[in-house]
């Protein structure tokens, strides 16, 4: 089943990212994240995923629920798991949530539709869509603008939306071409490049275009975090040593890896997936159930 691929692919790098969030570079050099750990920053139990798997299982179950894309429904999925800790596996609850979408929430609780509702400021630049994007990448025949607008309930601003693109992008090229990892990125940058050719935000996407990613970071800005995960699926061979890379920039470890582990569970396929990481994380079961549905609704892959 392709879906498990990339999902199961990305809530296994973010449950591992969870517990050394915001720890820096330096410390993940003198002490590497090598398996799941228990504790740290968010004080969670070995195998908890955090608000990148909430959101990207949110939207899955949302358009599994009303079989297609209704973004209103989208964004009370996403209110439900802010408020009443829905797809959360924690018995605290949900413990994080980023700046722009706390702030685009608020907006649609409070009465904005939910495409008025993204931030569109550059300070709305948070890999805040891009963690949650994936589900997408399974829809034949989705299109930019359907992409730019499920970006958009959070992050409306062309920068986060191109960059959903790419990523969708790559994934899709990945599902359908036999292609080596570097082949997928040019591809998808070839694409991107063509569809947005006179849109001045492509300046943001050049290091990647040129594959200029010598200084990359586990940043939270949206193209940080893509030119960090290009660089970690460009500089290892298999999906426990990407993520790992990802993981151990440090910074925002847990959305770096999640971004990172859906592209290479789809690149390397679920069975590369460490089983143990896999059996630790509770209510996978639900996650992986949920696949199935929703691969039935992509029409069966
Ligand atoms: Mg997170």
């Amino acid at each position: 089943m392709k879906v498990k691929d990339g999902i199961i692919g990305l809530v296994v790098g973010d449950a591992l990212g969870v517990p050394v969030e915001f720890s820096g570079r330096y410390d993940r050099m003198k002490d590497p994240v090598i398996g799941m750990r228990e504790y740290g920053a968010h004080n969670q139990p070995k195998g908890t995923w955090s608000d990148d798997s909430s959101m990207t299982i949110a939207t899955m179950a949302s358009i599994v629920n009303k079989n297609k894309i209704d973004y209103e429904d989208m964004m009370d999925e996403f209110i439900k798991w802010c408020r009443n800790d829905k797809y959360t596996n924690s018995d605290s609850g949900r413990f994080d949530i980023g700046n722009t979408t706390i702030r685009s929430l608020t907006r649609y609780y409070k009465g904005t539709s939910a495409l008025e509702s993204g931030g569109t400021d550059d300070r709305d630049n948070g890999n805040g869509s891009l963690m949650r994007i994936l589900p997408l990448a399974y829809i034949k025949d989705i299109n930019y603008g359907t992409i730019e607008s499920v970006s958009s309930l959070t992050h409306a601003h062309i920068i986060s939306r191109i960059a959903c693109v790419l990523y969708i992008e790559i994934a899709k090229s990945m599902l359908e071409n036999d292609l080596e990892i570097h082949e997928h990125i040019e591809w998808a940058c070839d694409k991107i490049k063509d569809h947005y050719y006179d849109s001045p935000a492509l300046k943001s996407f050049e290091k990647i275009f040129s594959n200029d990613l010598g200084d990359v970071r586990g940043r939270t800005f949206v193209v940080g975090s893509l030119e960090c995960v290009i660089h970690c699926l460009l500089t290892t061979n298999n999906y426990k040593d990407a993520v790992l890379k990802a993981v151990n920039f440090g910074d925002d470890a847990d959305t770096t890896a999640a971004i990172c582990g859906g592209l290479a569970g789809i690149y390397y396929g679920y069975d590369s997936i460490p089983i143990e990481w896999i059996d630790t994380i509770n209510k996978i079961d639900k996650v992986e159930s949920l696949c199935e549905k929703y691969e039935l609704f992509c029409g069966g892959l």
